[in-house]
Parts: C-alpha cells; sequence; structure tokens
C-alpha cells in the first residue's frame, strides 16, 4: 500500500473509534477534567510506529519532518514530547488531531482480562471523581454495553500495515520511527 493510502487507512480508524468513544462517552456521562492531561504524564507510555504516521506524515508536508527528528534524538524525554503543560484549553496535546490509538483509547475503552471479561481501562481521576458513572459504566460493559475495545483497534491497525505495529516502543520512540519511515519513503521517490 502507497504510504499516502496508508495514512488515510489509519485516520480512517481513528474516525471510527472517535464516533465510538464519542457514543460511549454520552452513554455513559463520563468525561475527562477540563484542561487536564495527567495521563498523558505517565512516563512509561508506548506506542506502535503505524499509529503516529498521520503526524509524521503531517509533519512532512509542513516541512518539520528534520526539526522534530532531530528534537525526538536530542531528547532522552520519557514523557510525550508532544505533550505541553503550558497549553491553555481542554488538554494539553499540541496536536490533538494527530494523536496516535493510546492516547485515544486511554480513558474510554474495554481491554479484556484473563476471565475473557471486558473492563474499562480508565484513570484514577474519573474512577473517584465520577464514582457512579464509572460504576454504571462498569455493569453496562460487562452486560455486553457498547465500548470500544482495545484489542481490536490494534488488530485494525496490524491489517493496515503488520511490520509497523508489530513492536511497541516508548513513545518518543514510536514517534521518531514513524517519522523515520516516512522520510525514508519519501527519499527514494
Ligand atoms: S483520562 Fe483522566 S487523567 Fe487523562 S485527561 Fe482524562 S481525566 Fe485527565
Amino acid at each position: 500500500m502507497e504510504l499516502r493510502a496508508k495514512v488515510f487507512a489509519v485516520e480512517k480508524v481513528f474516525q471510527t473509534l472517535d464516533e465510538e468513544i464519542a457514543k460511549f462517552q454520552e452513554g455513559s456521562s463520563l468525561h475527562c477534567k477540563f484542561g487536564c492531561g495527567k495521563c498523558c504524564f505517565k512516563a512509561d507510555i508506548e506506542a506502535t510506529t503505524l499509529e503516529f504516521l498521520p503526524f509524521a506524515f503531517h509533519l512532512y508536508q509542513s516541512n518539520k519532518a528534520s526539526e522534530w527528528y532531530e528534537k525526538l534524538k536530542a531528547s532522552d524525554a520519557e514523557i510525550c514530547l508532544i505533550l505541553n503543560p503550558a497549553r491553555e484549553g481542554a488538554g494539553l496535546c499540541s496536536e490533538y488531531p494527530h494523536r496516535g490509538l493510546i492516547c485515544r483509547l486511554f480513558g474510554y475503552s474495554a481491554r479484556t482480562n484473563k476471565y475473557g471479561m471486558r473492563e474499562l481501562v480508565t484513570c484514577q481521576i474519573i474512577k473517584t471523581e465520577q464514582t457512579s458513572a464509572y460504576q454504571k459504566a462498569e455493569i453496562q460493559i460487562e452486560a455486553g454495553g457498547n465500548i470500544p475495545v482495545m484489542s481490536d483497534y490494534y488488530m485494525q491497525l496490524h491489517a493496515i500495515d503488520f511490520e509497523l505495529t508489530q513492536d511497541f516502543y516508548p513513545i518518543n520512540l514510536a514517534i521518531r520511527k514513524a517519522i523515520e519511515t516516512v522520510v525514508h519513503y519519501y527519499a527514494y521517490r
């Protein structure tokens, strides 16, 4: 698949996911605290290369790929470099439309536990500050209610590109690898 087509395919998956999340949020009334972004400060967030391909493609198109590549290469930060702690508004992500799959899934998706049951993957803030909505959502999920399932979405990305979804890397390395993929692709064309 041509790189641009791959980017569009990933964006299509993201769009479906965003719609599914919006429905889940509406039904459960679970929501993020305004201006929060605390989950993005976790140091061990991992991602695949493919989920940051749209971001890398966007950088390439705006002639910012080299600048970002060097910035990522020079940094040993464990926290996502796209995060802007000084940002004002609804969240701290400086590239929200191009965020990765994990950034979209966390908070409003389910994983399947070892007993084969789906359980909501969300943060402590939502669990403690929206306890009754959280408990209600858990019951609905157990009863088969609709919620995006993490593994389903990883499978969808896997179907787009096996190689770029095979390994999980610390988030900044995943972004760097996505930029490398885009730059190498166009360097040979
Ligand atoms: S998921 Fe939780 S920690 Fe992350 S932005 Fe939303 S409220 Fe904040």
